[in-house]
C-alpha cells in the first residue's frame, strides 16, 4: 500500500472514464463538444485497473463525464471485479440507469452515487439543462429493485435555487435505506457559479433542523461526510463541506483523468502524466509514476473563500 509524507495510506482511486456527458449542469465546467471529449479505450483502462489495484488500492470510483455513456461501462466495472478491487462504485446522473443497474450489479458493482440536486422538474431543467427528471427517479427506484443498495444521492447546495428541495431530498430517507448527501459547491475555473450560490452546508441544516430532529452519527474512517439521522427515518443525511470544513487530512484519494493524468489533489494544479506508461503498458514507470503521485500529494488545500484563485481546471476530465 502506498503511503504518503504525512502517512495517509493511498488506497482510493477516482478515475474519470469519459469526458462525455449528456447533462450540462450549470455549476460543473464549461462544455466541449462531446465530438471532441476525450475517453480512454477499454484496453487501456483494463491494464490501468490491474496496475492501480497490485498497487494496493482497494476502491475504486468510475466517474466522469458520464460514465453511464460509455457502450462498454458493465465491462469496466466486470475487470474492475476481476482485477480484485474491494469496492468498486459509480458516480451517474442517472439518466440511463434504468436500463443499465441489473447489468451493473450482475457486474459486481457495489454501490452507487447519483446525483441529483431538485425533485422540482423545472429547477432539474433549469440546473441540468436538460427534461430528464422522471428518467432519473426511474433509474434509481430501478437501482433499489435489484439491490444495489444503500444508494447515495448527492445533491449540490445552490443557493437561491434549491434550498426549498433540501427537505424534500432528506425525505427520500425516510422509508428507503438511502444515503442523502448535501455538497458545498465547489469553485470551477471560468464559470462565476461558486461566486453567486455557494452555500455553507450549516445552513442546509438550519434548514433541516426546522423540520426535523437530527442526530448525529460517529463519523468512520476516510468519510468525507458529517451523517446524522432524521428520528425515525430509516436512510440518513450528510454533509460534504469540502470549502468550510474540509476534510484533506483523512484524504486516501487519487485521482485519474480521462487524459491520464494523475491529480493528487482536486484543487491543485500538479499533475503527473500516465500516457506513457499505458500506452508501453510499462508496470514499472506505472509504479513510478503512482509513487510520485503520491509523494507530491499536499498536506491539504487550504481555506477556499468567494474570489479565491484556488478552483478545479475542469470538472468532467477530473470526474469530481
Ligand atoms: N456525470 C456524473 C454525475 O452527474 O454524477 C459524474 C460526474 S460529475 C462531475 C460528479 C459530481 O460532481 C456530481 O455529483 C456533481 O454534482 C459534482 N459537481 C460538479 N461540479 C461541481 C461543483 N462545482 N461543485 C460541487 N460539486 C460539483
Amino acid at each position: 500500500m502506498l503511503k504518503d509524507r504525512f502517512g495517509r495510506e493511498i488506497s482510493y482511486l477516482r478515475f474519470s472514464v469519459t469526458e462525455r456527458c449528456n447533462f450540462r449542469c450549470a455549476y460543473c465546467s464549461s462544455y466541449k463538444d462531446d465530438a471532441i471529449a476525450k475517453e480512454p479505450p477499454l484496453e487501456d483502462i483494463e491494464f490501468i485497473l490491474k496496475g492501480v489495484r497490485t498497487l494496493g488500492f482497494k476502491k475504486v470510483r468510475i466517474t466522469g463525464g458520464e460514465p453511464l455513456l460509455r457502450s462498454d461501462i458493465v465491462e469496466i466495472v466486470r475487470i474492475a471485479s476481476n482485477v480484485g478491487f474491494e469496492e468498486i462504485v459509480l458516480t451517474t446522473n442517472a439518466y440511463r440507469l434504468k436500463d443499465l443497474a441489473k447489468d451493473l450489479k450482475e457486474a459486481k458493482l457495489t454501490r452507487l452515487n447519483i446525483s441529483l440536486d431538485s425533485l422540482r422538474r423545472d429547477v432539474f431543467s433549469q440546473i441540468t439543462t436538460i427534461d430528464k427528471l422522471d428518467d432519473v427517479i426511474s433509474g434509481i427506484e430501478e437501482s433499489i429493485k435489484v439491490g444495489l443498495i444503500p444508494i447515495k444521492i448527492n445533491t449540490v447546495l445552490l443557493k437561491g435555487i434549491n434550498e426549498e428541495d433540501i427537505v424534500p431530498i432528506a425525505n427520500l430517507t425516510k422509508n428507503e435505506n438511502i444515503i442523502v448527501r448535501f455538497i458545498e459547491l465547489m469553485p470551477v475555473k471560468g464559470n462565476p457559479f461558486f461566486e453567486r450560490h455557494f452555500m455553507a452546508f450549516k445552513k442546509a441544516i438550519e434548514i433541516l433542523e426546522k423540520e426535523y430532529t437530527l442526530k448525529k452519527i460517529e463519523d468512520s474512517n476516510h468519510e468525507v461526510a458529517n451523517y446524522y439521522q432524521i428520528e425515525g427515518f430509516k436512510g440518513k443525511v450528510g454533509f460534504i463541506a469540502s470549502i468550510s470544513q474540509h476534510f484533506c487530512s483523512s484524504c486516501n484519494r487519487l485521482r485519474l483523468t480521462s487524459t491520464y493524468k494523475i491529480y493528487p489533489c482536486l484543487f491543485s494544479t500538479i499533475n503527473i502524466d500516465i500516457k506513457d506508461a499505458v500506452k508501453n503498458r510499462d508496470f514499472e514507470l506505472l509504479r513510478s509514476k503512482f509513487e510520485s503521485a503520491v509523494f507530491v500529494k499536499p498536506a491539504g488545500h487550504g481555506e477556499i473563500k468567494i474570489g479565491s484563485k484556488e478552483f478545479i481546471e475542469n470538472m468532467r476530465e477530473l470526474g469530481g
